[in-house]
């Protein structure tokens, strides 16, 4: 049987998908059996409208799907599916679960992918949108999964290493700058360095990751102290981090280099 090289992520909000996630699928984009599938839940109409911008609360969820499609064409590798649930920005953690469950359930059940990546629990930054689709995409996962599927053997949540968030903070603190406190809503938060077992070095595909992070105009005020500083957003984008929900890890497994290392 041919290996599973098929990734599927699943995410609330156009721009979710720029960060932490970004660089793992850069550093595939040319493998001919890589698949890549992305499934958004909204189209971030809620979102913020920076000073200026030219959109209204009614075109915005518009404008932030063409600029998160815009974004992978910068990346330089496009998803081979990419599906728009449409459901309502803000209000995922409102959706009946099992309703969330399925509409992931149905993609994911065609698409076999080997790897899905999802939010944690901590949403990385608390966003009641982040945990619901990721408390859904667990569940659409764990019943997904049989031993008879090539797919499904690796279910992954995208994180900030509580190391990297003190280090930040402490950097951001010497700045000058507001500190992220984790016990607030929209604040990142990170989980604990044990809870880690893939690091990506994606150093090498920073400059194509913010070629990406730029194609999202709308948001460039909420993703970076200053916008016009990409030498600084070229140093955020170099690692990425990730917590194995499944299958559960040994406590002293060694760290993964890789969202697919180990897999067949
Ligand atoms: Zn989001």
């Amino acid at each position: 049987m041919a290996r599973n090289r098929t990734l599927a992520c699943v995410f609330a909000h156009p721009d979710d998908d720029a960060y932490g996630v970004a660089g793992s699928i850069a550093v595939h984009a040319d493998e001919p059996d890589f698949r890549f599938v992305l499934i958004h839940a909204t189209f971030g109409e809620l979102g913020d409208i920076r000073d200026g911008f030219p959109a209204t609360r009614e075109t915005l969820g518009s404008i932030r799907r063409a600029e998160d499609e815009a974004a992978w064409r910068a990346l330089g590798r496009v998803p081979d599916r990419h599906e728009w649930l449409g459901l309502p920005d803000g209000g995922l953690a409102e959706v009946p679960f099992e309703e969330l469950v399925e509409a992931i359930s149905r993609i994911l059940d065609e698409e076999e992918p080997a790897v899905v990546v999802t939010f944690g629990p901590d949403g990385v930054t608390g966003h009641p949108d982040h945990i619901a689709i990721g408390a859904a995409t667990d569940e659409a996962f764990a019943r997904l999964r049989s031993e008879d599927r090539s797919g499904f053997q690796r279910l992954a949540h995208a994180v900030i290493p509580q190391s990297v968030f003190e280090r930040w903070n402490r950097q951001r603190a010497e700045q000058g700058l507001v500190t992220f406190d984790p016990t607030q809503t929209y604040h990142i938060r990170g989980v604990p360095d044990e809870q880690i077992h893939i690091t990506v070095e994606c150093r090498e595909a920073a400059g194509r990751i913010v070629a990406g992070l730029q194609e999202h105009k709308s948001q460039h005020h909420v993703m970076f102290d200053d916008p016009t500083d990409t030498a600084q957003w070229e140093r955020r984008v170099g690692r990425e981090w990730y917590a194995v929900a499944w299958p559960e890890s040994e406590p002293d497994a060694p760290m993964l280099a890789d969202l697919f290392e180990g897999l067949t």
